[in-house]
């Protein structure tokens, strides 16, 4: 019998803490990641429950692991029990990220730069004095609103169902970034108008998703143009209504399968404190999008 030796005494130790994390990707990704870069470390999903967290990030330093990602419903009261809280998840007021360094614990959120990164890599173009439109306001919508702000975007336009949810959003990228971001309510905006002036539509709102995937955020008479870039964080299906009719009018189309990926490979540079090469990247891309099939 052949002696399994992908753990042994000196592995160390990531993993995910979250409730529920059964449905979770990230195990696979970055072990899948963590093999191919021969990296001596495992990653573990952890169900923990809201009154145990304080319990479980006090553990996770006693075991010394070097770092940890955070999902629902802990990613903002994980901020509680940090050293430090990086200045771009402060603003998104969420952190998805935790590398310990000798017991000090630094928090982050990797959900923006993984859009960037993928929105670049598919989409080819960058922010910079750009307008974009922003439908929906929850917390993908925050971490993206919050990067393209940084990134020099010339005007964002959020539009949601609860416009106070993208008024929230609004002052505070208004009043810590740029003063760049308007929004309106999805019931009484002129959607045409707003996407006619944009540059890039987003999608961020589940509406598309798996099961629902008869559904589409805009009304099927919107018009695109064929010069736009059409991104859907949505990565269940591929390709959502919304993708399909922005394809139809040629407009170039983005999933949020690269979002996903990217904010992992982000949070394994933070905890091992280096960069990986792009080719390195696209090799486990490949990868990836066969174990989300
Ligand atoms: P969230 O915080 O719950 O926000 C959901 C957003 O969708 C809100 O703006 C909400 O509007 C809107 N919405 C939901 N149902 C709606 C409906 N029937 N009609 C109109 N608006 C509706 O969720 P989230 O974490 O931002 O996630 C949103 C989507 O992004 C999901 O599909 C998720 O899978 C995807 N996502 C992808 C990635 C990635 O890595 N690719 C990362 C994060 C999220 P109200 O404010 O009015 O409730």
């Amino acid at each position: 019998m052949l002696i399994d030796n992908r753990v042994t005494g000196r592995t160390k130790v990531l993993g995910l803490i979250g409730n529920p994390v059964e449905h979770s990707l990230s195990p696979q990704l970055h072990n899948t990641i963590l093999g191919i870069l021969k990296l001596d470390y495992v990653y573990i999903p952890m169900k923990v429950e809201k009154s145990e967290l304080e319990s479980a990030v006090k553990g996770i330093k006693a075991l010394n692991f070097k770092g940890f990602n955070i999902t629902a419903p802990h990613k903002k009261h994980i901020m509680e029990y940090l050293d430090e809280v990086s200045k771009e998840a402060l603003l998104i007021g969420a952190v998805n990220t935790v590398k310990n360094t000798d017991g000090r614990l630094v928090g982050y959120n990797t959900d923006g730069e993984g859009f960037l990164r993928s929105f670049k890599e598919e989409a080819g173009v960058g922010f910079q004095d750009k307008k974009i439109l922003i439908i929906g306001a929850g917390g993908a919508a925050r971490s993206i609103a919050v990067k393209i702000a940084m990134e020099g975007a010339k005007a964002i336009t959020i539009v949601n169902r609860t416009p106070e949810n993208a008024r929230e959003i609004a002052d505070v990228i208004n009043n810590n970034i740029k003063a760049i971001v308007q929004c309106c309510s999805s019931q009484t905006c002129k959607m045409q108008d707003i996407v006619g002036e944009s540059d890039y539509i987003i999608n961020t709102t589940s509406i598309g998703m798996h099961p629902d995937v008869g559904f589409s955020p805009l009304d099927s008479q919107i018009k695109f143009d064929s010069n736009q870039v059409v991104y859907d964080a949505i990565y269940s299906p591929l390709k959502t209504k919304l993708l399909l009719a922005a394809e139809k009018s040629g407009c170039k189309i983005v999933n949020g399968l690269g979002m996903l990926f990217y904010q992992g490979i982000n949070a394994l540079e933070i905890w091992m404190g280096l960069k990986f090469s792009d080719e390195l990247v696209m090799n486990v891309y490949d990868s990836f999008k066969e174990i989300s099939k």
